[in-house]
């Protein structure tokens, strides 16, 4: 895998894309790539090209950047390492972005003291 970095990375170097592009430009580029993986997706087509391609482009902005993949991942991980929550619908949702049964009755609560228990 490291190798395989190293030439993606050299690949980079070789067409002036790290010196002669920015950050901003890969990113637009990683979009793009990730329309081609959403079609796919949608298609049931093979994803292995645009999820290598996704990485070509990420490895460009982490060598422009001078972090490695690993870093990455690293600081990734020990974000979500801990995370709580709950599927809803297929996606993940952090506990933080949905109103667990606690708080609706908490706010439930608030709102009738603070209208005297009027409806
Ligand atoms: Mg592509």
């Amino acid at each position: 895998m490291e190798n395989l970095i190293k030439l993606v990375e050299q690949w980079h170097v070789d067409r002036n894309l790290i010196d002669g592009a920015t950050d901003k430009d890969q990113v637009l580029k990683l979009l793009q790539e990730m329309g081609e993986l959403s079609d796919n997706v949608c298609k049931g087509k093979d994803i292995r090209d645009d999820l290598g391609d996704m990485l070509v482009v990420m490895i460009n902005i982490m060598k422009r950047n001078d972090i490695s993949m690993e870093e990455c991942l690293q600081v990734a991980y020990d974000d979500i390492k801990d995370r709580k929550g709950k599927m809803i619908d297929g996606i993940f949702v952090k506990e933080d972005d949905y109103w667990t049964e606690e708080r609706v009755k908490s706010l439930d609560k608030t709102i009738s003291e603070i209208s005297g228990g009027r409806p």
